[in-house]
């Protein structure tokens, strides 16, 4: 079968949150300045995502496009296939108070309300919970994040720990179905940060929706995912999660070297016997690995999944693929191709790497050995 990449991904139109080429210029005195560089950002119902990245990366920027307190200067942001920018101003901040919590980084209480009238703001706003009911609304809340005795105070008699906890507790006011959170737990002690994480997982485990910027890596450990970003680029995830011992720079590098293949369910990928000319990393979708020729039939080896890699063994044995490689029949397959002369100017970048990757190389080839083995066992033993 001849190698048919698919032109386009079929399911660019999924996940709650979809911000596409996403573009943010701002304009100084200074001049331009161009903070995010063509975004692309999925979240699916229910992900508890960590955005991670150097101060000035672009975290707050790529959080403001979100929760649509910035226009972006090009590209789309669609939350549950609407287009946030497509809404009136007015429009849109209804839209927010309804549908996300927002933890700012500077929390960003009002400093003559108290902390419980702080939190029953958004409340009012989108016209949650009968009036009565708010001010025991706000308690629960206050109580959840450790401030019960402490919802009378206003925010300048409280620590910035305290605020920052009112922050997170005004930004659950609503029940949205996605939170926003700028560093939640800068200002925290551990003990508190860890209990608003545990809070997060538990909202994130009951269908809520969350992307926090972080600089802990104790609370992106505790994440679903992280996502790097450097100088307004997001690193490739597939590449963070198939290579973790590259350096950040190096993933931001390979970002830009690989490039997206498509095959339709049941298509060949690579044959037996030709020459690799790439390092596959699968993003989406599952392919087998097959071994022809030997047996009476193709002889499934081993499938590989999202984050898994293949090629590997030819490009560092210099020679042939030893396997055919094909998408499975269950499902479409996106892979990252990184070509050959790439491939070994990251090995030598990376002697990490090298030495993780060579590691896997001898594991399957002694695999291989062992299933090829048994076959061969199981064929005479028929007779
Ligand atoms: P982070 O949150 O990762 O620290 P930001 O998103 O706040 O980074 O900022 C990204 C870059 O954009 C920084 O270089 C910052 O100086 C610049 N920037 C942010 N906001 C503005 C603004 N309103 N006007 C001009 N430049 C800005
Ligand atoms: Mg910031």
């Amino acid at each position: 079968m001849k190698i048919q990449p698919g032109s386009f991904p079929t399911d660019q139109n999924q996940g709650l949150i979809q911000m596409q080429d996403i573009v943010k210029t701002y304009h100084t005195t200074a001049g331009d300045f161009t903070a995010l560089r063509g975004v692309d950002l999925s979240l699916e119902q229910g992900e508890f995502a960590a955005l991670i990245g150097k101060s000035g990366s672009g975290k707050s920027t790529l959080l403001n496009m979100l929760t649509g307190i910035d226009h972006p200067t090009g590209g789309q942001v669609l939350v549950d296939g609407k287009d946030i920018y497509s809404l009136t101003e007015s429009q849109r901040s209804l839209w927010r108070g309804r549908n996300l919590g927002i933890v700012f980084q500077f929390f960003q209480l009002l400093p003559m309300l108290n902390l419980m009238e702080n939190v029953m703001l958004p409340m009012d706003y989108v016209g949650m919970y009968e009036i009565d009911q708010r001010p025991k609304k706000a308690l629960e809340l206050l109580e959840l994040v450790g401030l019960k005795d402490q919802a009378q105070h206003l925010p300048r008699a409280v620590s910035r720990g305290q605020q920052q906890s009112a922050a997170i507790a005004r930004a659950l006011a609503t029940d949205a179905p996605i939170l926003v959170a700028d560093e939640p737990t800068g200002n925290l002690d551990s003990r508190s940060a860890g209990k608003i994480i545990d809070l997060f997982e538990e909202l994130s485990r009951r269908g809520k929706t969350i992307l926090m910027v972080t600089h802990d890596p104790s609370m992106t450990k505790r994440a679903s995912r992280t996502i790097f970003i450097s100088d307004g680029e997001l690193v490739n995830e597939t590449i963070a999660q198939s290579l973790p011992l590259l350096t950040h720079p190096l993933m931001m590098e390979l970002s830009h070297r690989v490039q997206p293949l498509y095959y339709q369910p049941g298509a060949t990928i690579l044959e037996q016997r030709n020459r690799v000319e790439n390092f596959y990393m699968i993003q989406k979708g599952q392919v087998e690995i097959v071994l022809q020729g030997r047996f009476r039939d193709d002889l499934v080896i081993t499938s590989l999944k999202k984050n898994d890699f293949f090629g590997e063994i030819s490009l560092l044995k210099g020679g042939k693929a030893i396997a055919s490689v094909r998408a499975s029949n269950q499902g479409p397959v996106e892979l990252l191709a990184l070509p050959r002369e790439d491939f070994q100017w990251l090995m030598d970048q990376s002697p990490l790497t090298e030495e993780a990757i060579c590691r896997i190389v001898q594991q399957r080839l002694d695999e291989n050995q062992n299933i090829t083995r048994t076959k061969k066992k199981g064929l005479f033993g028929r007779g």
